[in-house]
């Protein structure tokens, strides 16, 4: 074995949701990689409310592996409650998330840590293509980056997952952000410091499948426009000052017209329009303040992120 540059440390953070079915192979796969290195490791597994044996796995390698700890979560919180509360319980000088499934590949782990001793405090894995993707997914995915771009001060890179390697001040600096909204891809996003990317391909999923659906991926972009944005709020008040402007214009021409032409029945149909058109834009304008309260809401309620039901390999 090299020699180990004992004063740094390396955390890997492995969310897992039911992934009985990965983790032997992810063992197999990252293990030769992270022996390579200078760096002390740790790897730890958040298991966030599995109900197959995904538990029972993790405290067995845990059992058997010194570098590997894990933290069970009270019920399922989701991969950005697991990702939160991995970053809150490292202590590694530089931090790499990574999925279990493989589809993150673990090559980049050299080549990150290469350009994190080199200086950079952020190495972002960049996707190149999504060979598996439709054209449909494509295209809203495409429109996503787009409008967020348009719509957040915070600069959400294109097609960065999870994946990267972040320093510990950046880590430190994502521990300070207090919020129940987890959107990740901001989250990481938001501290900035010294960015370099590393492009690949995304391969697909080894085993299992993902437990993205279109509509849930559909919420997801929702979430990320209202959680780093109130442009959408903005945008009401020049969409009412837009319509308010033209109203009183065809006020003015009806008022108008009444005083030359005379009284002037007909119309029903014009009124019915206007009225079913303003109505349903008074709902979209209803809709957005909801999608705020509710933020506001749930961050209020100040509740935890996570909960953790067992701790393993810490001391
Ligand atoms: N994951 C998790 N909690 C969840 C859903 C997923 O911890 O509620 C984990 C999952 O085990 C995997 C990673 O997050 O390690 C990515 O999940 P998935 O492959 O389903 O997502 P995708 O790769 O399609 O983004
Ligand atoms: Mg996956």
């Amino acid at each position: 074995m090299t020699e180990k540059n004992m004063s740094k440390l390396i955390s890997i953070l492995v969310p897992c949701f039911n992934e009985q079915d990965s983790i032997s192979g992810f063992m197999a796969t990252i293990s030769p990689v992270l022996e390579s290195l200078q760096e002390n490791v740790e790897i730890l597994f958040i298991d966030d409310g599995s109900t197959d044996e995904t538990l029972k796995l993790l405290s067995r390698l845990a059992g058997q592996n010194q570098q590997v700890k894990v933290i069970s979560f009270s019920r399922n919180f989701g991969k950005e409650a697991a990702l939160t509360a991995g970053l809150d319980l490292v202590t590694g000088d530089a931090v790499i998330p990574i999925d279990v499934d493989l589809q993150d590949p673990v090559e980049l782990i050299p080549q990150m840590i290469e350009k994190w001793k080199a200086g950079a405090d952020v190495v972002l894995a960049r996707r190149l293509d999504r060979p598996s993707d439709s054209f449909i997914k494509r295209l809203a995915v495409n429109i996503f980056y787009k409008l967020i771009s348009f719509l957040s001060s915070t600069p959400i890179p294109r097609d960065v997952g999870d994946y990267r390697l972040m320093d510990r001040k950046v880590v430190d600096s994502i521990c300070l952000l207090p919020e129940r909204n987890r959107f990740m891809k901001g989250i990481l996003s938001w501290p900035g410091y010294e960015t370099e990317v590393i492009d690949f391909s995304r391969p697909d999923r080894a085993t299992g499948r993902s437990k993205w659906r279109s509509w849930k991926l559909f919420n997801y972009a929702l979430d990320g426009i209202f959680s780093f944005s109130t442009a959408p709020l903005r945008m009401w008040t020049y969409a009412g000052l837009v319509l308010s402007f033209f109203s009183l214009c065809y006020l003015i021409f009806i008022v108008a017209k009444t005083l030359i032409f005379g009284v002037d029945l007909p119309g029903y149909a014009s009124v019915v329009s206007i009225i079913l058109f303003f109505s349903g834009i008074n709902l979209v304008g209803l809709g957005i303040l909801g999608e705020y309260l509710g933020r506001v809401f749930i961050e209020v309620k100040q509740r935890p992120v996570y909960l953790i039901k067992r701790k393993i390999g810490f001391d």
